[in-house]
């Protein structure tokens, strides 16, 4: 069983040692035999800038008869926090992943690990190859319109530096950092507040993710893009590839994003049922992050990490937030 000590509050200048042996004094303390400390999460407290804290929590693993009156401070672990995917081959037919951005990725991974290894399609190329296209977009105005910054292995987000938080409560959310860190993201995504993986280690993760799924059964066709679909009693029956290749397939599973219009046109065409969705328009705004950091921090800013911020408008029909920061 896992346990979590909260509220442990540690200066701006501390070793991670000192945190680690101070949720050790608190469970003494309580007279709870704990074991295997790590960080858990990480915030900063800025609202009194003369005395700015890192605040942590930390977990622990205690015998499964252990007797703990979880408060404010000490939390146990909801079993239900780990994710687990049974191994059980269930489709006659391998299924068909479509694109290759984080839903088609986490989609094979899954089918993967529930095995059931997919054929995945993606219609732009493998990570590597797309850097060079984006780059030559880049310095030159050339568009490959089939792989570039929105369309390729790792999907729309691949030339950002992979920012992960969300305003979104999900149980699944640990899994998918656990899945990340698996594959070469840094440790420290799995407890900071505001977690992001890094432009350059974004692409060791993507890579390191296909040869994971290349090793246990998927097969990857790149630069490959579903042009058609044949419907046999409302349900998907064969899809075509290129415009030419056509194969058998009755479990397809579209992980194709927003921008592939022309998907899009041809699904609705093919019969599929599709429904408009709302949509957020936003703009970018920048300032100097030491303006951000000073106005956050005070005098301590140059100690600490680059700060943010996050500022919300509830008008009376529309509301208006930032969004993230890089
Ligand atoms: C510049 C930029 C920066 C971003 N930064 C962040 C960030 O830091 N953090 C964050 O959480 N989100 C970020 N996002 C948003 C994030 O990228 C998207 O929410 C996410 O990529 C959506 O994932 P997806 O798999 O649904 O779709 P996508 O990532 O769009 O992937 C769809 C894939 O399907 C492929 N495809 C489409 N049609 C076909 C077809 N017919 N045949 C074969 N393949 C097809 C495409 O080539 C593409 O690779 C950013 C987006 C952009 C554009």
């Amino acid at each position: 069983m896992q346990i979590v000590i909260n509220n442990i509050k540690m200066p701006v200048n501390h070793k991670i040692e000192d945190v680690l042996l101070a949720a050790q004094e608190f469970v003494r303390q309580q007279c709870i035999y704990a074991d295997n400390f790590y960080i858990y999460r990480q915030s900063i407290d800025a609202r009194h800038k003369k005395s700015i804290k890192y605040i942590y929590s930390v977990a622990a693993e205690v015998n499964n008869g252990a007797k703990i009156l979880p408060n404010s401070n000490l939390q146990i672990i909801s079993q239900n926090d780990e994710i687990k995917v049974e191994s059980k081959k269930v489709f006659k037919k391998r299924p068909v992943v479509v694109g290759m951005g984080p839903c088609g990725l986490f989609t094979a991974y899954i089918l993967t690990l529930s095995g059931n290894p997919p054929l995945i399609i993606e219609r732009g190329g493998m990570v590597e190859e797309r850097v060079k296209s984006v780059e030559e977009f880049w310095n030159s105005g050339k568009l490959n319109t089939e792989s570039n910054v929105q369309f390729g292995e790792g999907g729309a987000g691949t030339f950002s530096d992979g920012k992960l938080n969300t305003g979104i409560k999900d149980k699944r959310q640990r899994f998918i950092l656990k899945t990340f860190v698996r594959f070469g993201a840094p440790n420290d995504i799995l407890y900071k507040s505001k977690p992001h993986i890094g432009t350059d280690k974004l692409r060791t993760v993507l890579i390191n993710m296909r040869k994971y799924l290349l090793d246990n059964g998927c097969e990857i066709q790149f630069n490959t893009t579903l042009t058609s679909l044949k419907m046999r009693n409302g349900k998907v029956s064969e899809i075509e590839l290129n415009n030419d290749k056509v194969i058998e397939c009755d479990k397809l599973f579209l992980s194709i994003g927003h921008s592939s219009r022309d998907t899009y046109e041809m699904l609705y065409k093919a019969g599929v049922k599709i429904e408009a969705k709302p949509f957020a328009a936003g703009v970018r705004i920048e300032h100097k992050q030491e303006f951000i950091s000073r106005s956050q921090y005070g005098v301590e800013w140059k100690a600490l990490p680059p700060a943010d911020y996050k500022l919300v408008y509830n008008g009376k029909d529309r509301s208006c937030y930032s969004f993230c920061m890089c």
